[in-house]
């Protein structure tokens, strides 16, 4: 699909970030079936370009654009080309393991740059479009780890639980707007990400990846299941729907009653 082709579809825009791979693909590829023109922004130009290619040869309007959340270069270049935002999902993200001690100082930055950081950037950026338009929707991919702590994980508990204060103060400063933002807070989901930390913590504990699924993983969650993308589209397509309008600045958790222990 050509550059042009996609910027004179009237359809809604919505801008994904890491929808290059795992949620943030199945995320734009369900809003491309809802009749939305898709932005597939990744720093992996490469996977935006083929998510973006497999929409559009479903049938869907997609355009792949680089976006790195932490370059404000980036988050400009991707607002001058996609004009108003409709729905901007924020999901792009990593992870990184290590005892607070032993984690490399650059990297603890790059997280709470990439998974907080950058969603309040995109959200700074989107803003004055929806403001004009009267409206918008901002979706979060939060995570379990935005309510409760693991061992390790630092840098990516302290983002997440940053990303909900954030998104409570904006939800205040929009609210004479049809404009809301909420941030959906799923247990594990079966993607590129947690296939990496299964492998890596199978090594580490010298247990099988069978083991780390069902010992570690999963033993918390009363439910014993990955969350899948399609329950987590199925949450999306209310956030973004007209009746949600005051639904806002709230956590939507899919965790198989983790929580509730
Ligand atoms: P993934 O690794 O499959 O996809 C993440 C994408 O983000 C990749 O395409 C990657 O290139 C991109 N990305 C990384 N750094 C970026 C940057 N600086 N700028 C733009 N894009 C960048 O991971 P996923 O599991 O699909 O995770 C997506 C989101 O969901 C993350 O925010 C993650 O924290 C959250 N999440 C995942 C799980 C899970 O179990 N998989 C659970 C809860 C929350």
């Amino acid at each position: 699909m050509s550059t042009s082709e996609f910027q004179s579809s009237n359809l809604p825009l919505a801008l994904v970030t890491g929808a290059g791979s795992g949620i943030g693909f199945g995320i734009a590829q369900h809003l491309a079936e809802q009749n939305h023109k898709v932005l597939v922004t990744d720093i992996n130009i490469d996977a935006a370009t083929s998510a973006a290619n497999e929409i559009v040869a479903s049938g869907g309007v997609a355009a792949p654009f680089a976006l790195n959340v932490t370059s404000q270069e980036d988050i400009d270049a991707a607002i001058e080309f996609a004009g108003t935002v409709d729905v901007l999902v924020n999901n792009a993200g990593i992870q990184h393991v290590a005892r607070l001690e032993e984690f490399p100082v650059d990297k603890w930055k790059l997280l709470i740059d990439i998974l907080l950081t950058g969603p309040a950037m995109l959200t700074r950026a989107v803003l004055p479009g929806m403001k004009a338009a009267g409206k918008g929707r901002i979706v979060n991919v939060g995570s379990i780890h935005a309510l409760i702590a693991s061992p390790f994980k630092s840098a990516y508990v302290a983002a997440k639980h940053g990303l909900l204060g954030f998104s409570k103060v904006i939800s205040l400063e929009v609210a004479e707007f049809d404009i809301t933002i909420n941030t959906l807070c799923p247990a594990y989901v079966k993607t590129p990400l947690v296939e990496k930390q299964i492998e890596a913590s199978a090594k580490e504990h010298g247990i099988s990846e069978e083991e780390v699924v069902n010992n570690i993983m999963l033993q918390p969650m009363p439910k014993k299941s990955f969350i899948s993308i399609e329950e987590l589209c199925g949450a999306v397509d209310y956030l973004i729907s007209p009746v949600a309008k005051n639904m806002t600045a709230q956590t939507i958790v899919l965790d198989g009653a983790w929580t509730a222990r």
